[in-house]
């Protein structure tokens, strides 16, 4: 018999954030795999295995899921956010084009999730609200010329640019260079907006410049958004600002 993995997302953490159809895959699921904070925000069943791991074992951690699953379980693996943003459904995907021909047999399945950039971005008004991209800026699998060449390119493009994995202990100074790069090409005035922790208790979001934003902390629970030149800042008395990106761009900006 041939089984299944279904590849979850969860969200960004608040778990009204967790669509109908992630939480019936976490249901029927006989066995669960994920990082382990990940795992954590899933409610402890007896009639079901847990098998957590380390953020970076991912090639290991997909494998093992899909022996699983090839045995004729039901195998559900997690993902923070939405499971293809960065994340594990493209690691199962390599791990299913380099492996035993059975797997491609398994009935694969992908269920979204939001990602952080657009709970972030809900937070602070509309700064997606025309073309963006999104970048990470781990240089785990890419090299960081590569991260450099790719801000360039979007900053002058027009892209508003939503930078996921911006900090880590072993990557303290990339985030800084980045919006080095960045301001290059857009004006000091230009809106950024960092979410922490969003969808959980500790969440927060800050609404900075780019020209002060270095002084911002971020971590690796914090997504940034950088404006193009045509996001705009609305005031607001007593209340936070709103960040929007109008939807009509008239003119080459770069
Ligand atoms: N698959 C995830 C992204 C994984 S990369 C998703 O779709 O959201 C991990 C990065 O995502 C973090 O470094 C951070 O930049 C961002 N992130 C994930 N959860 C977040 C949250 N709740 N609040 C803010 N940023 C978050």
């Amino acid at each position: 018999m041939s089984g299944r993995l279904t590849i979850v997302g969860l969200g960004p953490g608040d778990e009204r954030y967790l669509t109908p159809e992630a939480d019936d895959a976490l249901t029927i699921a006989e066995a669960l795999y994920g990082y382990g904070p990940y795992l954590d925000r899933v409610p402890v069943r007896e009639d079901q295995t847990r098998h957590a791991s380390d953020n970076r074992e991912e090639s290991t951690r997909a494998k093992a899921a899909l022996r699983h699953a090839a045995k004729g379980a039901e195998v559900a693996l997690v993902s923070g956010g939405d499971p293809g943003v960065f994340a594990m459904a493209a690691t199962v995907c390599e791990e299913i084009a380099a492996g035993p021909k059975a797997w491609r047999d398994l009935d694969i399945r992908v269920v979204p999730g939001i990602t952080a950039m657009l709970a972030v971005a809900a937070k602070a008004g509309a700064p997606l609200g025309h073309d963006f991209c999104a970048i990470s800026l781990s240089d785990n699998l890419k090299p960081w010329e590569l991260v450099l060449k790719r801000l360039d390119a979007a900053a002058e493009a027009g892209f508003v640019v939503a930078l996921y994995n911006p900090v880590s202990r072993a990557r303290p100074w990339q985030f800084g260079e980045a919006l080095a790069r960045l301001s290059r090409h857009l004006p000091g005035i230009t809106p950024v907006v960092f979410g922490r922790a969003v969808g959980r208790e500790e969440e927060s979001i800050t609404i900075a410049t780019l020209e002060k934003a270095p002084a911002i902390k971020a971590d690796m629970a914090t997504l940034v958004i950088v404006g193009s030149a045509e996001t705009r800042l609305i005031p607001r008395e007593g209340l936070p600002p709103l960040v929007y990106t109008p939807r009509a761009a008239e003119k080459v900006t770069a």
